[in-house]
């Protein structure tokens, strides 16, 4: 295996094109499932770069797959283009202010996550037409990832059945591999059916669906101090039974988030949220239907892929900023609290420092206070060997889900990060590709795991995507 990497020169090949397509995504943001025009510009990027594609992969009009190469084993290269609701904002400025009222934004940077990866696919097809090596690198449009577990549906449906290993990476503040924590998350909404009456006249007669949610939510709040520890549970209501109080609400309906960092441990506190709702149900003769929402597992942790990852950031360095970009980063940090910038030094382990752009790459599991979310990548941990990078597109200490997060989006750290974390991405397919002693460490340590804590899939075989219909091309 070379010791220098062939790929760099080929992400700055295709490098305008790509930032080119991440700028346009930034501007069209799609929420969940909506994401029409940014998977028809991911694919037709594709095409233009000359990828065997697929478009509504695992039955979802929104995800996109394209492949290159012959033989040998498969690399997958996961990327996402949507965006969150609420968090439209105008660009490269340093204060709040909407694009569009009320609209949505780019507040996870996912336009840069999608190009980069595919990016990184374009300089891995590259090299493997030009070395001849046996392999292909399949780039995954994967939409949904804020809410709607795309990836999970995928892994379920089979898209990575024939996939060796998987590659990601999350734009944000710092350069590091990510930690191996996520949590499993399932959301599931509970539907209570009661009896309408006269709230003075027959109150005896109703049977309040709102009161079952309010008894549900007392239930779940004694069964937090028996839970697993790191467990998480919130809710929301999605159907208070309407605004008259004259009338007992005749139905009313919650949606939970239940969390917790294992699988199993999760699917079994399922179950336990479950009974409390049926107890709730009992007490006051209503009744209780579960609709599952959607359901990802946490992330399955693979040493083998992570050390891969690690070289390949240590051979790059750090992401290299100017002063302009250094300059922008102050203003935003102007307007982040200190315990913002605060809690992403905690996550390395390191002291606060002025740095507004972290140029440079951080150890590998640093030990730091792990502040943990839940992502669908974790399905796809659980099904191939797989690595994930963050890689710095945005100053030290931007919340994600922000609006200094989408204002940033467009801006020449975003550009330079992306670009990074494609050569870093492309780095760990060229070796796994290069050198099968390194790709079979990483699946005899899978396999391993594996047989220790089989896969579940959270969510049930006939459970349909929350799909939304397309709108008229008009
Ligand atoms: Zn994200």
């Amino acid at each position: 295996m070379q010791n220098t990497s062939a790929i760099p020169p080929l992400v700055e090949r295709h490098k305008d094109d790509l930032t080119g397509l991440a700028d346009r995504v930034w501007g069209m943001p799609e929420t969940l499932y909506s994401e029409f025009r940014s998977s028809a510009e991911h694919a037709a990027m594709l095409r233009a770069k000359g990828f065997r594609v697929t478009e509504g992969v695992a039955g979802i009009p929104t995800a996109v797959m394209g492949e290159a190469g012959s033989g040998g084993p498969v690399i997958a290269i996961l990327g996402e283009y949507d965006a969150l609701p609420g968090l439209s904002q105008v660009a490269g400025i340093d204060h709040p202010q909407e694009l569009e009222e009320g609209g949505p934004g780019h507040g996870c940077g996912h336009n840069l996550l999608g190009s980069a990866a595919m990016l990184a696919a374009c300089a891995v097809k590259d090299w493997l037409e030009a070395t001849g090596t046996p392999g292909r690198v399949r780039y995954y449009g994967c939409p949904a990832e804020e809410g709607g577990a795309a990836k999970a549906f995928m892994v379920r449906d089979g898209a990575f059945d024939d996939v060796d290993a998987a590659v990601t990476w999350h734009p944000g503040g710092m350069t590091r591999v990510d930690d191996p924590l996520s949590l499993a998350n399932t959301r599931m909404d509970f539907h209570f059916s009661g009896r309408a009456a006269h709230a003075a006249a027959q109150p005896h007669l109703g049977r309040s669906a709102l009161d079952a949610v309010e008894l549900m939510s007392v239930g779940v709040n004694y069964l937090r101090e028996h839970m697993v520890q790191d467990a998480r549970i919130h809710y929301a209501y999605l159907d208070a039974g309407g605004k008259a109080p004259n009338v007992v609400q005749a139905r009313a309906s919650v949606r939970y988030s239940i969390r917790a960092l294992d699988l199993h441990e999760m699917l079994a506190l399922v179950e336990r949220v479950k009974k409390v709702a049926q107890g709730a149900a009992l007490m006051t003769e209503t009744s209780v239907e579960f609709q599952m929402f959607a359901a990802v597992s946490n992330h399955f942790e693979n040493l083998a892929m992570d050390r891969v990852m690690q070289q390949a950031l240590d051979e790059l360095g750090g992401v290299p900023f100017d002063d302009l970009d250094r300059a922008y980063a102050a203003k935003i940090r102007g307007t982040l609290s200190p315990s913002d910038i605060a809690a992403e030094w905690s996550v390395v382990n390191q002291p606060p420092t002025e740095a507004v752009l972290c140029d440079w790459v951080v150890p590998m599991r640093p030990n730091g206070k792990v502040l943990i979310g839940s992502t669908d990548v974790g399905d796809v941990t659980w099904k191939v060997p797989t690595t994930e990078v963050l890689v710095a597109t945005a100053a030290i200490g931007t919340p994600l889900h922000s609006w200094q997060m989408t204002a940033q989006g467009l801006s020449g750290a975003a550009h330079k990060g992306m670009i990074h974390a494609a050569k870093a991405m492309g780095r760990v397919a060229e070796i796994l590709l290069s050198d099968p002693d390194r790709l079979a460490e990483a699946k005899a340590e899978h396999a391993r795991r594996l047989a220790l804590t089989p896969y579940t899939c959270p969510m049930p075989p006939d459970h349909k995507p929350p799909l939304v219909p397309q709108p008229d091309a008009a």
